[in-house]
């Protein structure tokens, strides 16, 4: 993530990554009270460009105010800060990763009254890597919205995220997917799932997943494409017979789905309706879909 010529944003100033450093009494770090978001920056035909700087920020501001952690930026500082943090490290295409916590040494469980950020950016493939992915329900739901929320990007809600997805390569697969509270398909660690069937799309409702920025930007591709997308409860039953799955998330970007435990989709992913959007997503956060749209018209 850091090497000795890295460049970090820490509490308003520029340094060397080595030196973010947060001390082992912090309150952050004892309860996991602290709020992340995860963001990419794409070199386009117009230079590096944020992808949907404004949702990031908005829900990085909503998760805070969510759990009472100060935040001391605005979203349009924050949209500055990561173009700076980009250019200091000299990359266009790159994972900006931006923390807001609590370094204050506090073992109370009040909401903190200082807020820290730390903005953090470095070179990130895929997160899921390219091949389409073999899923497994997981033992593990996802935590309960009525316990926390669900919706705010909670640091300390990925606890629940690495021991489903370390439980399920445990068993071989290369990733999980669980199920919410009432025993419908929820979604990933660390992405939003879809599935196609009879040349609809379905994914899972707001409610108990993290709202992603890419589910919505793949719903709005989709209805653009004159694809239905239905937001609503499926279990894992309803999987059957479907032809085709994929997970979307910012790390991951649109990830094909080959099967989910028993459950093997019948069309190969190429030719699936996600495979489709996907290539759509990249030309979208690359810059390239306005040129295409501009050549058509001139054609
Ligand atoms: N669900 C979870 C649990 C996630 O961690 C992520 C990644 N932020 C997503 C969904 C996808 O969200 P987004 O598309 O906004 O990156």
């Amino acid at each position: 993530y850091f090497n000795s010529n890295t460049v970090a944003f820490l509490d308003g100033e520029f340094v060397p990554a080595s030196e973010a450093t947060c001390g082992a009494y912090a309150q952050s770090l004892h309860y996991g009270y602290a709020v992340f978001e995860g963001i990419r920056a794409y070199n386009t035909p117009r230079g590096c460009q944020i992808f949907k700087a404004r949702e990031h920020y908005e829900r990085f501001h909503y998760s805070c105010q969510t759990i009472g952690l100060p935040l001391n930026y605005s979203v349009e500082e924050l949209t500055q800060i990561s173009y700076q943090l980009l250019e200091k490290n000299g990359l266009t295409d790159a994972y900006i990763r931006p923390l807001a916590y609590a370094a204050t040494p506090n073992m109370s469980l009040k909401h903190a009254t200082t807020g820290n950020l730390l903005m953090a950016v470095w070179e990130w493939g895929k997160y899921l890597g390219d091949q389409s992915l073999r899923l497994t329900i997981s033992p593990y739901e996802r935590p309960n919205p009525k316990a926390v929320p669900i919706e705010a990007k909670v640091a300390g809600h990925y606890v629940n995220s690495i021991i489903a997805s370390s439980e399920a390569k445990g068993r071989g697969y290369d990733e999980a997917l669980l199920l919410d509270m009432n025993g419908y398909v929820a979604e990933g660690p660390g992405a939003n799932f879809f599935f196609e069937k009879n040349g609809a799309l379905y994914t899972a409702p707001a409610g108990s997943i993290l709202r992603g920025i890419t589910r919505n930007t793949i719903i709005d591709l989709a209805r653009e494409a004159g694809i239905t997308v239905h937001e609503q409860f499926f279990t894992p039953a309803e999987l059957q017979g479907a032809e085709g799955a994929f997970m979307t998330g910012t790390a991951a970007e649109v990830i094909g789905v080959s099967s989910v435990d028993e459950v093997v989709f019948s069309k190969p992913y190429a030719e699936t309706i996600g495979a489709h959007l996907a290539s759509r997503y990249q030309a979208l956060v690359t810059g390239q879909e306005v040129r295409a749209q501009r050549l058509e018209l001139r054609a």
